[in-house]
């Protein structure tokens, strides 16, 4: 077993569920102190459950919190400083999609909402974390964008500006602060199975949303969706020093689809 984060702190929000969810597990099974971060606090419980029962020794912190909210983003960052003195590696990762429409009917509030959490909440997670990595003169950030960042998907114009923003912010950010030590980077997942997606197969089709699934990705060069244990692995990785000289770039974890014609 690999003791990659042995001594190191992790932050990771959206930790309840999916992606942030399967990047604690994986973190804490080499050594992590987690911080944990989500709106919804019986998810938080249940991640801590199952990060105890790979890491038994884990020290765990979770905090409620709405990263749309800069003050409760201020929040989060001061606990988790607090409690174990320094943040080694930010996942700035929760995120939602958003009701599917076309672009003239999907409505400014429910925009405003989508970018508030995707964008906004990326957005204040750096600003906030990253005048702590500074002060300490190490730190990895990875942001989650998605192939909605770096490709147009349909029906989704919150989610893709709001990705493409995050890409963005994860380039500007990383020219700004590699001179600090400080590596930011961004990923972009395809569609890996999580209950974001099943919901959002579920917007397809509520009832043969399964059937939805199976069609959705056949234009996948692997003809399957994505696990959210392999985006925990990139996730590790891109936050260990190992991948310190990566920097403001996005790093697509999609089976290839984004570069097929
Ligand atoms: P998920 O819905 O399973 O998990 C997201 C978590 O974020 C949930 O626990 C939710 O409670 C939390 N969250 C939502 N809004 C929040 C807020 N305002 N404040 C705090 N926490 C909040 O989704 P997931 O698939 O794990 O997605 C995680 C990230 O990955 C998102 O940013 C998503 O856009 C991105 N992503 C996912 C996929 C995919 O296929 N699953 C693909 C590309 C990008």
């Amino acid at each position: 077993m690999s003791n990659r984060f042995d001594g190191k702190v992790v932050l990771i929000t959206g930790a309840g569920s999916g992606l942030g969810q399967a990047s604690a597990l994986q973190v804490a099974k080499e050594g992590a102190k987690l911080s944990l971060v989500d709106l919804n606090a019986a998810s938080l419980e249940e991640t801590k459950r199952q990060v105890l029962e790979v890491a038994p020794n884990a020290e765990v912190l979770l905090i409620t919190a709405n990263v749309a909210d800069e003050q409760a983003v201020q929040n989060y960052v001061n606990e988790t400083v607090e409690k174990f003195g320094k943040i080694d590696g930010f996942f700035n990762n929760a995120g939602i999609e958003g009701k599917q429409n076309l672009t003239e009917d999907f409505g400014i509030e429910e925009f405003q909402k989508v970018v508030g959490v995707n964008l906004n909440g990326v957005f204040y997670g750096m600003k906030h974390v990253l005048k702590v990595m500074r002060e300490q003169g190490f730190g990895s950030i990875v942001n989650t964008a998605s192939v909605g960042g770096i490709r147009g998907v349909g029906n989704q114009s919150g989610y893709a500006a709001s990705k493409h923003g995050v890409v963005g912010l994860t380039r500007n950010s990383g020219i700004e602060y590699g001179q600090y030590g400080i590596s930011i980077k961004a990923i972009a997942p395809g569609a890996i199975m999580t209950p974001m997606v099943e919901g959002s197969l579920k917007q397809m089709d509520p009832v043969n949303w399964e059937e939805v699934g199976k069609q959705f990705v056949q234009p996948n060069p692997m003809k399957r969706f994505g696990k959210p244990e392999e985006v925990g692995y990139l996730v590790a990785f891109l936050l260990s020093d190992q991948a310190n000289f990566i920097n403001a770039t996005v790093i697509p974890i999609d089976g290839g689809q984004s570069y097929k014609y």
